[in-house]
């Protein structure tokens, strides 16, 4: 397929004001004025395919219209009120199709207004449990390395990343870290599955060391989002985690922020795992598609109803359960349903990682392509024999995301923890993606890969 004459139009700089927000990589920001479906515009008219989702958020693609008519609706009769007293239709509906959703064992769902404030909720909503089923002690939460869970000093404290470490460590409490079973950069001497077991190992003994009595629990990204590139785990790593947390009262939580909500598949990716089920769940980004503000944590009967009867529990946020991003949520989750866009993240995501795999054949600087449904990573490497990654200087996959907005397409890069673990780029797009739009984004990627080997040769 041709390349789309819009893509040709110079990208849109403009000053972004008094707006303060870029992040490291990123030192300008581009205005954009409409989206449709997979694709967004700029205020020149210069169009975007969204490669990443935005931030893997945009599951069902931008101006959908039942959710735009979802809003009005929801406009027109309440928007806002204090969840501590009252509830909604909207909100109670959310919060039933997301438990049914989740499955048994998830029974309860509270909401929150993202990633960072539900991760927030389940270290607390885990803490107050132990505290009032006489397990005072347990305070710790374990964590891996690298891993991503916010920006909040709970959800950082739990993050694995030196570089944050550094900077806020002084305001908060570093919680340990285990190493995650990277399936790229192993350490010599192991393989992708003696890794995984040598990493579930490894959790054992911090627990052990750290005093089994203290541990409160264990977070991990099932699927890895920006923290790993998309890291997927042999299958006995999940069950071998399960087994570890039970063997110690440990709740094992999973950080679905960006690989639930269907995008890997399934509504949860831990649905793909069925004997290693969580305790605990926290999802965001794709709930709401990017449309509002919204996240949650679902939890079972049995955590919840004893934090309720000891006198309630000791957390909420002004907007949670507001009935418009409630009424949203539930407009972008009969979207996903009605359309079967988890059986399209499946189907596309399979194909999108075929043809990825077969640009890293031909590419000089695709290491690895990884990930599950449509959350993928393509990482960049500078010799793809030893795996050596660019110099800093080279800053090569925000490199590659500057050349591939050039060319009219969205990719969100991150070089993780200075490069410590590697550095890639997002291939996460909405699932609503077609066949022939796949083929567009491998068409534009392509070229965005020739354009930067060529400056690297
Ligand atoms: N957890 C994971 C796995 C994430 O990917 C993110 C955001 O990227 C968060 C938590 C934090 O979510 P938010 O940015 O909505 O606060």
């Amino acid at each position: 397929m041709a390349t789309q004459s819009t893509h040709a139009k110079t990208t849109h700089k403009e000053p972004s004001g008094k707006a303060f927000y870029a992040g490291r990589g990123a030192t300008e920001t581009f205005k954009v004025s409409l989206g449709k479906g997979i694709f967004f515009w700029d205020t020149n008219g210069k169009r975007y395919l969204d490669g990443s989702s935005g931030a893997v958020a945009a599951n069902i693609g931008h101006g959908n219209e039942r959710v735009r008519d979802a809003m009005i609706e929801q406009a027109n009769r309440i928007s806002y009120v204090v969840r501590t007293a009252f509830t909604s239709e909207s909100t109670d509906t959310l919060c039933t199709m997301i438990s049914d959703l989740a499955g048994p064992g998830f029974d309860q769902t509270f909401l929150v207004s993202g990633g960072s404030e539900a991760v927030e909720s389940a270290l607390k909503l885990a803490r107050q449990y132990a505290v009032v089923t006489g397990q005072p002690k347990r305070s710790k939460i374990l964590a891996r390395m690298p891993g991503y869970h916010g920006a909040t000093l709970g959800a950082a404290a739990v993050t694995g990343d030196p570089d944050r470490d550094e900077m806020f460590g002084p305001i908060m409490q570093i919680m340990p870290k285990v190493a995650a079973p990277l399936s790229y950069r192993i350490p010599t001497s192991f393989d992708v599955d003696s890794y995984a077991d040598h990493c579930a190992d490894e959790l054992e003994r911090q627990i052990l060391a750290e005093g089994e009595d203290t541990v409160l629990a264990f977070i991990m990204e099932p699927v890895g989002g920006i923290a790993t590139g998309a890291l997927v785990a042999p299958v006995h790593y999940y069950s071998k985690v399960r087994e570890i947390c039970d063997r110690y009262g440990i709740l094992l939580i999973f950080d679905e922020v960006m690989c639930g909500a269907g995008r890997t598949g399934k509504f949860l990716a831990a649905h793909h795992w069925p004997n290693a089920l969580p305790d605990l769940v926290v999802c965001a980004k794709g709930l709401s598609a990017g449309y509002t503000p919204l996240g949650a944590m679902i939890a079972p009967n049995k955590i919840v109803d004893k934090v309720v009867e000891s006198g309630g529990f000791l957390h909420g946020h002004t907007y949670s359960g507001n009935p418009l991003s409630s009424a949203i949520g539930v407009a972008v989750l009969t979207e996903m349903l009605e359309r079967d866009l988890m059986g399209n993240a499946e189907r596309m995501g399979a194909m999108l990682r075929r043809k990825l795999n077969s640009l890293k054949d031909l590419s000089t600087t695709i290491g690895d392509v990884r990930g599950m449904g449509l959350l993928n990573a393509v990482e960049v490497v500078e010799n793809k024999a030893n795996k050596a990654i660019f110099s800093a200087a080279k800053q090569a996959s925000y490199r590659v995301s500057e050349i591939a907005r050039e060319l009219g397409l969205h990719l969100y890069a991150r070089r993780a923890a200075s490069g410590k673990f590697g550095e890639w780029l997002m291939a996460a797009p909405p699932l609503i993606i077609t066949e022939p739009e796949i083929d567009l984004f491998i068409e534009l990627l392509t070229e965005t890969f020739r354009i930067f080997e060529g400056e690297t040769r």
